[in-house]
């Protein structure tokens, strides 16, 4: 299963990699973030330094690992990627901090997933440009610094929150990525259409940008689902039946909810009568992490209005019950 997993993955990320954007004025939307970016870095070209540390916060599939490309192309030097979970002893970070040449960008994707001892070693090295490599095992064992040349850490994280204040800290400029209007997608997927080289009919893209979840990820996979549609079961046209017939083969609703928010959704309602519920009780109810949930899919069902977050858990609004064609309880029966 394992092996199967990783060959669509990696299907995956080279079909995404194709589409990606190369350059600030490239990247669609995000106007603010877009702004304040190219400002940090036209100022570090401009001094012939390297720019302050860039944290990205924001869920999956908005763009973060595009913009951490993006900068590295923007100041012409080249970009190291890895990430939280794959930096499992502070040893390993320290070997990739201590390969990297001047000027560089590293990526570090899911920066709040690092271990602690890492993380330590993280704030030393952006902060003075030093790691302490411990030799010796022990008693005997001793710290020898080592300096490093200037460079600049791009961190993702799909909640600057989750990350501990000191490491936060040791960012000079937090870019925050919201989810993208439905204009702008609607700008992603022609864009994208182009790239592929095929034809898209303007209701064509229309109708995938409102259920694409307000995320550019998404908008793109489900051009390329529609593009498969319309060469297999239609006529290769990319027209509103063929947007239309293909969302529903990938069972994509109205809202654009996949099957995750649907079951978060589906479980606070007919479960636990709306809620209030836990985080975490929700989460085991669906059979995923409390992370996924939380920074996955519920972001965008908060935004849609579908679920509120109290004091006492999450609730699920009218609007959850009339979406999933539910009657809510009536609050008189007891
Ligand atoms: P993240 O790192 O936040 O999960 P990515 O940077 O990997 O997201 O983006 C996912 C896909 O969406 C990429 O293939 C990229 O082409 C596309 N994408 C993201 N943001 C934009 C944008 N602003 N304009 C055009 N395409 C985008």
């Amino acid at each position: 299963e394992r092996i199967v997993t990783s060959t669509a993955d990696d299907l995956e990320r080279a079909a995404e990699a194709a589409l990606r954007p190369r350059r600030l004025e490239e990247f669609v939307g995000q106007l603010v973030v877009r702004d304040q970016l190219s400002l940090v870095l036209q100022a570090a070209v401009a001094r012939g330094a390297t720019p302050d540390h860039v944290l990205l916060s924001g869920p999956p599939g908005l763009g973060k690992t595009t913009l951490a490309m993006i900068i590295a192309a923007e100041l012409g030097t080249s970009l190291r990627v890895t990430s939280g979970p794959a930096i499992q002893h502070a040893g390993d970070l320290a070997a990739v901090l201590s390969s990297l040449e001047e000027g560089e960008v590293l990526f570090i994707d899911e920066i709040h997933r690092l271990a602690r001892p890492a993380e330590e070693l993280l704030y030393v090295a952006m902060e003075d440009f030093r790691v302490d490599v411990v030799v010796g095992k022990g008693a005997g064992a001793s710290a020898i610094p080592l300096s490093l040349p200037p460079f600049t850490v791009v961190g993702a994280t799909t909640r600057a929150g989750l990350l501990p204040a000191p490491l936060r800290d040791r960012f000079g400029f937090t870019g925050h990525l919201d989810f993208y209007s439905a204009e702008e997608l609607e700008r992603v997927i022609i864009r994208s259409a182009g790239l592929l080289g095929v034809e898209i009919k303007h209701a064509a893209a229309h109708e995938i940008s409102g259920r694409s979840r307000g995320t550019p990820r998404i908008a793109n996979r489900l051009l390329r689902r529609v593009r498969d549609w319309a060469q297999v079961r239609g006529d290769g046209t990319m027209d509103l039946r063929a947007a239309r017939a293909a969302l529903e083969v990938y069972e994509v609703d109205e809202l654009g909810l996949d099957r995750l928010d649907r079951a978060v959704l589906g479980a606070l309602c007919t479960r636990f009568g709306g809620g209030p519920v836990g985080l975490s009780t929700l989460a085991v109810t669906v059979g995923e992490e409390s992370e996924t949930v939380e920074t996955v899919a519920e972001p965008f069902l908060v935004r849609e209005g579908l679920i509120g977050r109290t004091p006492r858990g999450r609730v699920a609004t009218p609007a959850a019950w009339a979406h999933l064609g539910l009657t809510p309880p009536d609050p008189l029966t007891p």
